[in-house]
């Protein structure tokens, strides 16, 4: 580490931008390797002004954007112990971050939501981790499933900008994620075409061929095991298109779980704030 950048309140660089894989709600209140991965990588990271996050769990038509004072924990799963329902996640949002961003986004226009949604557990699960004290405003940004990749690519280029005034942009799905192919077992031994099209996947994003990810991700008989519905891939298009050409990637961890979902969890960080 060359700076211990995690005393640093002020925030005047720019931020780095995740995408986290987030596996099983079990996540949110279970302690393993993976878990542990999320609490020292908040660590390395300067203190956000909010935090923005892209859930796999928000589908809607039209893109919005959380716009209430504070969003209310939502609990979008069923048949999890009672432990995790009684799980809060009591950060406040960002009106004015909510209005920086429609501002900031000039095509699509993103709609505020004072009332739909609030936190889900594509969010919870992971800040829970990262900032246990829940002491960052946070807001989510839905996916407009009816749309292409190139869609939700271009609106991560927008958000780039957003990256140098203290917004930490995470994107919150899992880049292999077939439900119907998967193991209750953890560590159960991963199906072969997820190890082949995550491996496929972390080539194409070390090569920054993002393309590949935008039109070739279906074009083998893995691909589509990996991606049967699109929701846990697409947040990874807002990461890719906010990602600048200096950024450094880092790989935090990876591994296939529960036999078909990959836990890939990768960042873009800014040269300045290299911590290795
Ligand atoms: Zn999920």
């Amino acid at each position: 580490m060359t700076q211990n950048v995690n005393q640093n309140e002020a925030v005047s660089s720019r931020m780095p931008i995740l995408f986290v894989g987030h596996g099983s709600p079990m996540n949110a209140i279970d302690k393993n390797p993976y878990t542990f991965m999320l609490t020292s990588l908040a660590r390395k990271i300067p203190k956000p002004k909010a935090i923005l996050v892209i859930s796999a769990h928000w589908l809607t038509e039209g893109t919005w954007v959380l716009g209430m004072e504070k969003p209310k924990t939502i609990h979008d799963f069923y048949g999890f112990p009672q432990e995790l329902f009684d799980v809060q996640y009591p950060a406040l949002g960002s009106p004015e971050t909510a209005k920086l961003i429609e501002s900031t986004i000039v095509d699509p226009r993103i709609n505020n939501d004072l009332e739909m949604w609030g936190l889900d557990h594509g969010t919870w699960s992971v800040l829970r981790h990262m900032y246990p004290l829940a002491d960052v405003p946070v807001l989510q940004m839905s996916l407009y499933m009816a749309r292409s990749p190139e869609y939700h690519f271009n609106i991560g280029q927008q958000l780039l900008t957003l990256r140098d005034q203290g917004v930490l942009i995470v994107g919150s799905g899992n880049l292999v994620h077939n439900l119907r192919q998967m193991d209750w077992v953890t560590h159960a031994k991963p199906h072969d075409w997820a190890i082949e099209f995550d491996a496929w996947l972390k080539s194409k994003i070390e090569a920054r061929d993002f393309s590949a990810l935008i039109k070739d991700f279906h074009k083998t008989e893995a691909g589509k095991l990996s991606i049967p519905t699109m929701d846990h891939f697409l947040p990874v298009h807002y990461i890719i298109g906010a990602a600048d050409l200096n950024d450094e990637l880092r790989v935090e961890f990876e591994e296939v779980h529960n036999a078909a979902i990959s836990m890939r969890t990768f960042g873009f960080w800014p040269k300045e704030l290299s911590y290795f």
